[in-house]
Order: structure tokens, then C-alpha cells, then sequence
């Protein structure tokens, strides 16, 4: 039996990148997915590609925009009608914002940046946890990065936001695991999605492929990480393999991080 059978799966972000390959993976597996991101056009192509592959999956899309705690209760009250309940939530949507200097970042981005990266992760847990623990199971897998265990450079706002998630992980891993809930996090480096092409564009607009070789010449594997070398860590956190890992946060970056 796959390892999603019958499961349901919420994934934020999941019209591009992370959020999508990882879709694509947990629906092959067998879940039912809920896919929510910002635009219904981009959600029904992503529910197209998974569907490719998970031709049996249901799957409902919810067009929300995760720093409104609304819209955040909205696709949570959307899963409970449809499935009636949430086994794995990939709390994974997000952005880089502008790229500055710490006195030249400015109040409005950064508090742009945190809205989505924090307050929009806080808000999903904040509504998932209360549906999981009176089920008295789930599995909440958020996205850091490896810029919330590190400084990155130009980035306040990110950086601060992925550290925020880092702590907010760890903070509600401990208060849930009495009610067997997991909650966890990922931490990736540098994998090739629409917001490291766009990233790239920012430091180096003319050569930013040139930008890219040079960016990954320090990691150990010299490359980009590929998304589904993250979608398969995802499935396996919201898989129920790992019942008793809490309160971790895992690099998927070539060892990167590990690096003096
Ligand atoms: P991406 O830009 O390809 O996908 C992000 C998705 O999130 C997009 O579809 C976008 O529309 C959606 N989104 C943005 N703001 C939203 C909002 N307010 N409400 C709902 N949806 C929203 O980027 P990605 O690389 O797949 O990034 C996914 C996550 O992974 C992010 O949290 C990012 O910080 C994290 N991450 C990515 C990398 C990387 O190298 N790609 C590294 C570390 C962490």
C-alpha cells in the first residue's frame, strides 16, 4: 500500500517550485492533496500536472494568501469539509523579498517579508494544530531554510522570518507531542526554483546564470539542489514514518551548512 493512502495533505506555495514538486510526489503516493497559493489559474495548472501522475487523487484548490488569517482559516475549514480531517500539512509558502542592506531594507519589506514567511506560518500551524490535536495525530512539516540557521547577506527580512520559523517550530514541537502531533522543518540551500532564478536576477540581472555557477562552486556537490530531492524528504516527514522525530530542523543542502 502507498504511503498516503487515504491521507489528507495541505500544501501552501504549491503552484511553483517546492510547494509543487512536492505535490506531485505525496499525490503519487496516494494522498488527497489540498494545493493552496495565491492565483486559482496557477492552482488549476498545478492540480493539472499532479493529476498526470496521481490520475486517482483528490484534490481541492483553495486560492488564499497565507499572511491573512482568514484566508489561512479558510483553506483549513475547506480540508475539514472535504476530508474530514488533516494527516500532513507542508506549510511551505513563501518569498525572498528585495535584497538590501541591512540600513537600506526598509520597514515595508521587511514587514512585507515577515507577513508571508512568519505570520503566514504561524497562522497555518495556529489553525492546523487545533483540527490535529483533537484527532490526536498529524504531521506539520514547515519551510525554513538554511537561512534561518545562517547568515545569508542582504537578506533582514528573509533571514529574520526563517529563523522565526526555526523557533516557532521548535516552540509548538514541544508543546504537541503529548497530543501525537510532529512538527518539524526543513531547511534547504539553494535549489533551483522560480524564486532562486529570480534571486539570482537580483544579484546579477545580466548574467545571473554566471551568478548561479559561482553561488554553488562553495557547496560540496557544486550544484543547485533539485526540488524533488526536497519533495522526497517532504513525503518522508508527513509520511508517518517518523513518528518520533520532533522538533528538528533538517538542511537539504549538500552539506553546505555544515561547512567552515
Ligand atoms: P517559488 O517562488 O517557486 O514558490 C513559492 C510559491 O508560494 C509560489 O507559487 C507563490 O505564489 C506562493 N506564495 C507566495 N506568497 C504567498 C502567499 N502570501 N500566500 C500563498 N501563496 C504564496 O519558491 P520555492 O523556491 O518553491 O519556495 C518555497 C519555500 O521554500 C519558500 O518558503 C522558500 O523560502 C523556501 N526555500 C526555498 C529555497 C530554494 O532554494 N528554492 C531555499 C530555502 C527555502
Amino acid at each position: 500500500m502507498a504511503r498516503f493512502t487515504d491521507k489528507a495533505v495541505i500544501i501552501t506555495g504549491a503552484a511553483s517550485g517546492l510547494g509543487l514538486e512536492s505535490a506531485v510526489r505525496i499525490g503519487s503516493e496516494g494522498a488527497n492533496l489540498v494545493l493552496v497559493d495565491l492565483k486559482e489559474d496557477a492552482l488549476e495548472a498545478a492540480k493539472a500536472l499532479v493529476l498526470e501522475t496521481a490520475p486517482d487523487a483528490k484534490i481541492l484548490t483553495v486560492a488564499a494568501d497565507v499572511s491573512d488569517e482568514a484566508q489561512v482559516q479558510k483553506y483549513v475549514d475547506a480540508t475539514v469539509n472535504e476530508f474530514g480531517k488533516i494527516d500532513g500539512f507542508f506549510n511551505n509558502a513563501g518569498i525572498e523579498g528585495r535584497q538590501n542592506l541591512t540600513e537600506d531594507f526598509g520597514a515595508e519589506e521587511f514587514s512585507k517579508v515577515l507577513s508571508v514567511n512568519l505570520n503566514g506560518v504561524f497562522y497555518g500551524m495556529a489553525a492546523v494544530l487545533k483540527v490535529m490535536r483533537e484527532q490526536g495525530y498529524g504531521s506539520i512539516l514547515n519551510c525554513a531554510s538554511v537561512g534561518g540557521i545562517r547568515g545569508v547577506g542582504n537578506q533582514s527580512g528573509y533571514s529574520a522570518s526563517k529563523h522565526g520559523v526555526v523557533g516557532l517550530t521548535r516552540n509548538s514541537a514541544v508543546e504537541y507531542g503529548q497530543y501525537g502531533i510532529t512538527i518539524n522543518a526543513i531547511a534547504p540551500g539553494a535549489i533551483m526554483t522560480a524564486m532562486v532564478e529570480a534571486s539570482l536576477k537580483q544579484m546579477d540581472p545580466e548574467n545571473w546564470e554566471e551568478a548561479g555557477l559561482q553561488f554553488v562552486s562553495v557547496n560540496p556537490f557544486k550544484r543547485f539542489g533539485k526540488p524533488e530531492e526536497v519533495a522526497s524528504v517532504v513525503a518522508f516527514f508527513l509520511s508517518g514514518e517518523a513518528p518520533f522525530v520532533n522538533g528538528t530542523v533538517l538542511p537539504i543542502d549538500g552539506g553546505q551548512s555544515a561547512k567552515y
